[in-house]
């Protein structure tokens, strides 16, 4: 067994997991204890508007509930904020950034523009305004609104490879590491903090599959070891639509509420994934050793995960 080091699973304390983070963090809980490795839980936290310590403390209750406990105290992000600061300043020194004066306005309108860019205007991708200004424009700019920093890719895209996904290549652009009102942005803390926890083995949801990209292109510039990736699939409603607040019954607690135990929750996660069968009702420690490695083709995805 290759010893890739700890696993995360690192939710947003914003509200109670549903079924789909829940299989997520399964899937990383699996992986960590198939190998013998130390299982982390990361709360992203940052974002003190959404973010609540209450939430929190829910989700390792959630998690606790499926048979899933951490190996060390949970990471809030909010509670160490300092620990982002050399890395930025190194990226800063070594030339990796530029300050961004652009409001979300003037960005789409940039982006509408750029139609000679070379990713074109349907990108989304922030097309480079600000990385040649000079100090006399940017202290002009800085008069009426405080910058972001921003990563300088200096790439159109990256290329990796996924465990579950295979070849992956992404469009980068010069993304956001500190915001404007001077939060570390996502893609700079997740890669960070992972460092710090030697986490090596990443297994997370595939709407962060694009994100890898520019985590891997920091955490190289920072001079980290890349992890391992395995992207696996969210799971989605009747509509195809990946499950979020508005679905009915996704929670621990809803489900309870029309008598859906906890053990049938893990059960249906389990056959979804292809480790139990219908009606075993199995402990999340019964299927560490059918794990092995990840094999999410042939998943099942739409809630509620078994024939009905
Ligand atoms: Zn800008």
């Amino acid at each position: 067994m290759i010893d890739f080091g700890s696993g995360r699973f690192a939710p947003s304390p914003t509200g109670d997991l549903h079924v789909g983070n829940l299989r997520t963090a399964l899937a990383s809980w699996l992986d960590c204890r198939s190998r013998g490795a130390p299982w982390l839980v990361r709360f992203e936290d940052l974002d003190q508007a959404v973010a609540t310590v209450e939430a929190g403390e829910r989700q390792l209750q959630q998690l606790a509930a499926l048979g899933m406990e951490p190996d060390v105290q949970p990471l809030w992000q909010s509670r160490q904020p300092d620990r982002y600061t050399s890395p930025i300043d190194s990226l800063v020194a070594s030339g990796r950034t530029y300050p961004c004066y652009c409001s979300r306005r003037e960005i789409r309108e940039a982006i509408a523009a750029a139609v000679n860019a070379p990713n074109g205007p349907e990108s989304g991708l922030y097309p480079g305004t600000c990385a040649a200004l000079g100090s006399s424009e940017r202290a002009r700019r800085a008069q009426f609104r405080p910058p972001a920093l921003r990563f300088r890719s200096d790439q159109p895209a990256v290329d990796f490879h996924d465990d579950n996904f295979g070849a992956q290549s992404f469009m980068v652009d010069d993304f956001v590491i500190r915001r404007n009102d001077g939060v570390p942005a996502y893609n700079l803390v997740v890669v960070v903090d992972d460092n710090a926890a030697a986490v090596g083995s990443v297994v997370r949801a595939d709407d962060l599959l694009s994100s890898t990209a520019r985590q891997i292109l920091v955490g190289e510039a920072l001079g980290y070891p890349v992890p391992r990736y395995a992207h696996v699939p969210l799971v989605v409603n009747a509509d195809g639509v990946r499950l979020s607040k508005r679905d009915r019954s996704i929670t621990l607690d809803d489900l309870a509420a029309d008598g859906v135990s906890a053990g049938e929750v893990l059960e249906r996660l389990a056959v979804s994934m292809g480790v139990a069968a219908v009606g075993e009702r199995p402990s999340a420690a019964d299927l560490v050793d059918r794990w092995g490695s990840v094999h999410v083709t042939g998943w099942r995805n739409t809630w509620p995960l078994v024939a009905t």
